[in-house]
Order: structure tokens, then sequence, then C-alpha cells
């Protein structure tokens, strides 16, 4: 019995287990190739299909089930015997629930090889999956997205990642639009119809259903090559001014993963193209990379650092999924894992390489963070876990599978070694190439090669939810050193432990065991998470943390000060530290010259000012705030034009925690700021706009609001479209939180954006309430405008509420309106609500005593 079943028994998801499974395609099939012709109307939102699949039955049959959903079947033939000289026509029976069709045929089909021929339709949906349009005001384009189980709406097939098999794909347009798909155009003849011509593409390497794709439309592309592949980034014609950026990532990425995999690319050319309307960041579709704007449109000069940062990681993400992923694939969805885990981590590794002074490895450490504080609530799960239904399929895609993942292949990675574990990555996906593989293929080979107990170490991490806590008690050859598994203090006695690389930096690792034993750690003051690699948290003896304090930055790298910190900071949220320990650490790191350190130590701050302290205690701590704060800013001086990056950032993290701590002189220069930018004038120091727009907002009024608002609808830029759309939703006064919330429902909005943007206002506090009402009172709006499976995003948001109250409407609510797929997130979101409200009752009193011992703060 899995712990999810165990601790849910009497819900549907274990209720329901024969039912899913037979979710699964029956076995005696397996699918060789299929030749699709796709004629799309995207006026009318329809297309025709026509489809020729040869296949092998293992077994005689009269049935064959296929996936298919929403579409309609026109006629359906199987060919089979010599030259497949004899056709039967089938009968066809949907399942809609199951997303299946059976094929019913007269006469049993002899086992051997055979050759459906399926006619059908369907409906180009606005739901952003399957076969769906796209739309922008110059035109509608009609794009895929099928991963995970989404390609059945736009073509009848075995729509499972192990059966594999090869595509030849004709598309019939409209005269004038073009189209793009896995492979390279091969011919563009005009006809059938007047007005149409027909492309076709060629044939695919055997891969899986999810990983076809196809868009149709008008594309302005960027051309180049690396390693003599072509590769183009491409846009709808208007943004194709700021395809470069990209263009040259990818040329970097592919060189630099044909030597580390040891395998060369494996199409003969690649596309990457950003879709207007787009559900995720992106999709690694084989040789047809697809994008949401923002995640591959930047301008390579004038863009934002965090934009092109943004860029470049999510570019390299996708193209590593083309070896990892599409190359090689997951037997199935529960190892999905593989997949995310590895392009998660590689796009780090590759990312560091190509930008190594934009601060990768510190975003590395934060995102470790947040998979532990994801991991620490009561609703996570193991990485792998099972899911059989789409919508359990769905719910995989997730910080456990994305960051929890990638952390602890890098874990592994730095405790092998570099070489021996790239050795291991070449070996395991060379024994797998156009195939399928699983966890145990992966850490079988990468033990194999180091000659290191990989296999026990991944298994631990990998079967068992959760995040190890390590208690070091001691210092030198004979520590005590044991683990438990970090929770509130209201959980004790869990029994999950591990098989843990513990690193020091300078001194090496030690494999910790479950259970305690004598480790030789390091006789001075040590930390024990060699640059923030290992997927743990640590405690360490109590006269350790202040030697510790005395000499940050000569002891510890950048992201070591980051995890000390998050550590500190999840202990306190756990009941395990005084929140004086955050705060000491925070206002030792005020001078740190690492601006990620420097800016997650000044967020901490802010955080608890705004969220744990209340009425005069808040008042002080702000007070103190500024007193710590002002000389540092003071002393960074005014803008100039040699100013570095990090100084400029640096400034800007200062002069944003001085203004949310209420520092008046701050705030007075940020509405000047703000007034300056939106009336087109020179800023007066145009590094703080953004600091100084989100500053203002909360302030705002209506004209404010205007201004901005002009500028999401006239801008040309995704990145500022997005960035200005999210600063909306912190203007404060209750009429114009009305109107974000309206504006978030209307067609203004993307659908894709719409459940951001009620997210953000759900978590802010001083908006939540009416915006909370306004998401009960417009449910069924809600969900009709968001992407499918939006309810849990919602639902998620709900989790930054803090109070008993909140905790009772929300329960009640979903309760009310249950959604499928969620019962994770929303047992997830109540226990955030619970740790709040006890983190308040707990750390409040310690606050207070902190204050008091530091009157001079
Ligand atoms: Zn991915």
């Amino acid at each position: 019995m899995g712990w999810r079943c165990g601790l849910l028994a009497v819900a549907a998801v274990c209720a329901g287990g024969l039912q899913v499974h037979a979710q699964r395609l029956p076995e005696g099939v397996t699918p060789q190739h299929y030749a699709l012709t796709i004629t799309p109307d995207l006026e009318a939102a329809t297309f025709v299909g026509i489809e020729r699949i040869d296949l092998t039955l293992t077994r005689p049959a009269r049935t064959i089930t296929v996936n298919a959903a929403e579409l309609t079947f026109i006629s359906v033939h199987a060919q089979h015997g010599a030259f497949r000289a004899q056709s039967m026509p089938a009968t066809v029976t949907l399942d809609a629930a199951r997303e299946q069709a059976s094929l019913s045929f007269e006469r049993e089909l002899p086992a051997g090889p055979l050759t459906l021929e399926i006619a059908y339709t369907g409906k180009l949906n606005d739901k952003l999956r399957g076969f769906y349009l796209s739309k922008t005001r110059a035109r509608s384009y009609g794009v895929t997205q099928f991963e995970a189980t989404d390609a059945r709406r736009a073509f009848p097939g075995f729509d499972e990642p192990a059966l594999k098999a090869t595509f030849n794909l004709s598309l019939v347009v409209d005269t004038g639009d073009t189209a793009i798909s896995n492979t390279p155009l091969i011919s563009d003849m005009p006809g059938p119809a007047p007005e149409k011509h027909t492309i076709a593409f060629a044939t695919t390497p055997r891969m899986s259903t999810y990983l076809l794709a196809w868009l149709v439309g008008d594309f302005a592309c960027s051309s180049g090559k690396a390693d003599d592949v072509p590769i183009r980034v491409c846009s709808t014609p208007d943004k194709v001014g700021l395809t470069r950026f990209a263009l040259d990532a990818a040329k970097w990425d592919l060189r630099f993963y044909n030597r580390y995999f040891g395998i060369r690319y494996p199409l003969t050319k690649l596309d990457l193209i950003a879709v207007p309307d787009f559900d995720s960041g992106a999709m690694e579709n084989f040789g047809c990379i697809t994008f949401r704007e923002s995640e591959l449109l930047v301008d390579e000069k004038n863009g934002t650092l965090p934009a092109r940062k943004d860029v470049t990681t999510t570019v390299a993400h996708e193209i590593a999924h083309q070896w990892f992923g599409d190359l090689v694939t997951p037997t199935w969805w529960d190892n999905l894992w593989l997949n995310e885990g590895f392009a998660t981590w590689m796009e780090t590794k590759v990312s560091v390489q190509q930008h190594p002074t934009w601060r990768f490895e510190e975003d590395a450490a934060l995102d470790l963070d947040h998979a532990m504080e994801d991991d620490a609530s009561a609703g996570t799960r193991a990485i792998r876990s099972r899911a059989d239904t789409p919508v359990q399929i769905d719910s995989m895609f997730d910080e456990i599978a994305y960051d929890k993942a990638g952390a602890v292949i890098g874990m592994v990675e730095h405790w092998v070694g570099e070489q021996a574990f790239r050795r291991g990555v070449q070996r395991y996906l060379a024994a797998h190439l156009y195939g399928n593989a699983t966890a145990e293929d992966f850490w079988d080979t990468q033990s194999r090669v180091s000659g290191l107990p990989v296999d026990t170490v991944m298994r631990s991490f990998v079967d068992q939810p959760g995040v190890p806590l390590i208690e070091i008690d001691g210092t030198g050859p004979g520590a005590r050193v044991s683990q438990t598994r970090f929770a509130s203090a209201e959980h004790t006695d869990l029994p999950e432990a591990w098989t843990i690389p513990v690193c020091f930096p300078q001194s090496g690792c030690r494999i910790l065991m479950p259970g305690a034993m004598n480790l030789d750690v390091p006789t001075a003051a040590f930390y024990a998470n060699a640059a923030q690699k290992g997927y743990y948290r640590t405690v360490y003896s109590r006269d350790l943390l202040p030697k510790l304090i005395a000499d940050l930055q000569g002891a510890l790298a950048p992201a070591e000060r980051l995890g000390l910190l998050a550590d500190r900071w999840a202990l306190m949220l756990a009941g395990r530290a005084p929140v004086g320990e955050v705060l000491d650490l925070a206002f030792a790191l005020k001078s740190d010259p690492n601006p990620s350190v420097l800016e997650n130590a000044l967020d901490r701050l802010n955080d608890i000012a705004s969220n744990l302290a209340t009425g005069e205690d808040r008042d002080r701590l702000r007070a103190a705030i500024r007193r710590e704060l002002g000389p540092v800013y003071t002393a960074m001086g005014g803008p100039s034009r040699h100013e570095s990056y990090d100084h400029a950032e640096i400034r800007e993290a200062l002069f944003e925690a001085l203004g949310n701590a209420g520092d008046a002189g701050v705030l007075v220069q940020a509405s000047e700021i703000s007034a300056q930018l939106f009336t087109g004038q020179k800023p007066s120091d145009p590094n703080l706009g953004d600091a100084a727009v989100a500053l203002s907002a909360p302030h705002g009024d209506a004209v404010m609001y205007d201004r901005l608002l002009r500028v999401v609808e006239r801008t040309s830029e995704p990145d500022l479209r997005e960035t200005a759309q999210r600063v909306l939703t912190r203007f404060q006064s209750p009429a114009l939180v009305a109107r974000t919330l309206d504006y978030a429902l209307s067609p203004r909005v993307r659908s894709q954006d719409s459940p951001l943007l009620l997210a953000m206002m759900l978590a802010h506090p001083e908006m939540q309430d009416q915006a909370w009402d306004f998401v009960r009172g417009h449910w069924e709006e809600v969900l009709r405008k968001a992407p499918p499976d939006s309810a849990g995003r919602i639902m998620a948001a709900t989790g930054s509420f803090c109070s008993t109250a909140q905790r009772q409407s929300v329960a009640q609510f979903f309760a009310a309106h249950p959604a499928e797929g969620t019962e994770r997130t929303l047992r997830r979101s109540l226990q955030q609500i619970d740790d709040c409200v006890r983190l308040r009752q707990m750390q409040q009193p310690l606050l207070q005593q902190w204050l008091a011992s530091h009157p001079g703060v």
C-alpha cells in the first residue's frame, strides 16, 4: 500500500484503482508508423484528418482500442493480408470518459501487420491543449500542445509514451500561410482545393506521440547554425526583432550538448517558436520546441537581466530534453521526473557556463530551498508516484518532479564527480536510443560507472516523500550525526530515513546511513552542505552559528550563505528556532556583496515585518530595518554611468527594502521616478524604475493605474507586458482591486495569464479577502476563462491565508466545489494556513523578546 492510499483510504484515488487502470490501452498492438494529413479551417475553428497507422497485432483481435478525445470518426478500415489487399470496415464505439474509441470488426483480424485507415474531424479548441487556436490582433494561428495526454485530441492513436512510432505529416493550409513541424519541409504543392497548398514534412525518428507538433499561420524567424544543424527562432511577424538572443543561446546549447552527451543532436533541424497563447512555459516537441512568448522573446540589448536569464534557462532546459525525454523517454508518467528533474538540473549547469556572472548557482540554491519548503508540507508526494488518469498525470508536473528531482540529481553529481556522472549519463542514453527507460535503468548505470551506491541514495530520495533534517552534535572525528524527516514541531516520529551524501566545503563527502552514527566532521567552524547541493536541512550545535556569522563571506560561498539563511528560516517556520535567529543572520547579511544573497536577506526581513509582526511590533521592526539599512544605502551613492550591474541591483534592493519599511525619503523618490516614467520623462535614476513603480503602486490612484494599463496593452515586449500586468495586482484601493479582478476575467487578458493574476491577488494580505470574495462569487467564470485544470492553481494560492476564518471558508468552498485531482493541493493549502496561524502564535512573543533585547537596532 502506498502512502497516498494509506492516508486517503476512503477517497476516490484509491477506491477507483481498478477503474483508472482501465484508462491504459490494452496490450497486443504495436504501432510502427503514422501518416497524417490534416486540413485545418482556422476561420471555422475545425479540422479534417486523414490517417493511416501501420501496426502489428501481436495476437488475433476483433477489437482494436485507440485513444481519441473530442474527435468525430467518419470512417475506419483495416487493411491486412498479403499486400494488405483485404479491407474490413470497423464500427466505432466512443468512451468519452476514458478518452478511447473501440474499433470493432466483423471478423477476427489475424496476428501480424495491419494498416488502419481513419477519416475524422475535430474542433480547434480555445483550451490551449491538443490542436488549438491562438489569436493575435492580426489573425488566428493553429498550434498544438500534446504533453501529457492530448495528442488524442488531434488524431486517434496509441497515446502512451512507450508506444513510439515514426510519423509523416502533411498539412493542407491556406495560400499565404506557412507551417512548422518536427522535421524539415520536403514538399510544398498547390491544391488539393483552390486557395490551398499542401506542405509535407520529412519522416520523424521513432518517438512518442506527445512529442509530435505542428503550427499553422504566419511566422517570421531568425536563422543560424550550430555544428551544421540549422536553427531558427520564430515568432509572429511583429516580434521577430526579439528572437536574436534566444538564437544565440540555442546555438551555444546545441554545441554544448553534442559534446556533453557524446551523441549528436538527432534531427536535421531545430526550430524554437513563440506562441501567443501558451499554457506552460515551453514544450520540448522533438525538433519543434514551442514557448510562451515571454520565455523566448527578449530584446538582446535592452531586455532586463531577469528576462534574459529566463530565456537562457528555458531554452537550455528544452534543448536538453531533445536527448533526455525525446531521444530516451520514460516508459510511463510515474517516471516523469527523469525528464523534468534532469532538464531542470541541466539548465543551471549549461547557463552557468554560458554566463558565469549571472548568478545561476544562487538561483539553483533558491530553487532547492523552494523545493524543500514544498516537500516539507503535509500534502507532498514521492518523486516517483503512481499516475494513471490524465488528471493524475497532469498533477505530476509540479515542484517535486522539477525542482526536487533536479536537486537530487545535482546532489548525486556533486558527490560522484562531474566526469563519472557524465559517463553514466552517456552510457544510459546510448543504451536506450529512440526507446524508453525507467529510474532503475538510470541509477543502475550510474552505480556501475561510478562504483558508488548511487542506486541506494537515489532510491531513498525518489521513492520516499519529504526532506531530511540532519542534526550535527559536536565537531571533529566523533561528532554525533542523526537524521529525521523535517516537519513542523507538531509532526514527529515520521518513519522516513535516507542514505545521504553529506558534503563539507574543502573536506569532501561522507555517507550518512539511516539512523544516527558518528561521522568525521571538521573541527573548526564548518558548514555541512558544500556548494548548497545537498537535499537536506541542517541543525548545528548552538555555539556554531555565531562562529559562522562572524565570518560569513570568508567561510561560505554565496549559495551556502543563501542555504544557511534558508535553513534558519525553515526551522523558524517549523517552530524549531526563534525568529531572532533569522533576524540576526539577515541583518548580518545587510552589506553582502552578492546581490542574490542580499536581496534574499532583505526579502526575509520584509516578510517578517509584513506577515509575522503586527501592530506596534511591526512599527518597531520597520524602524529597526530603516536604521540598519539606511547607512548602507547612503554609502552606495547615486547612479553613475560606470555603475556595474551588481552595484545597481544592490542599490535597487536596498531602495525597495527601505521603501517597504516606510522610509519617507525613499517613498517620495519612488513616486517621483514613477511619475517621470509614465509621463515619458527621463527618470532621475533609471535603475530604480521597476522598484519605484512597485513601491508606488500600492498607494497609486486611478490615473497611475490607467497609465500602467496602457503600457500593458500597447507594449510589444512580452517581458514588459508581464511585469506591468503584475504591478496592476499591487494597487490596493478597493475600487482598483475590483477593477483588476474584473480585468483578470476580461477578454483583454489571455487565458493563460488569468489564474496567475488572481493567484497573486489572493496571496496578498492587503487584498486577499476582496479577491477571495470575488473568486467565490465568479467561480464558474474563473474556470471558464482559465486553461483546464486551473482550479488547483487558485486553490494553491489560498495557502497564503493566515486566519482560522479564512481556513474555514476555503475548506467549505472547495468541499462544495470539488475539482478532480486537487486533493493533495487542498490538503497542502489548509496545512499552510494552519502553519501560518500557529507560527504567529508561537513566534510573536519571541519577536517581542528580540526587539526588547535589541533596543539599539
Ligand atoms: Zn521540461
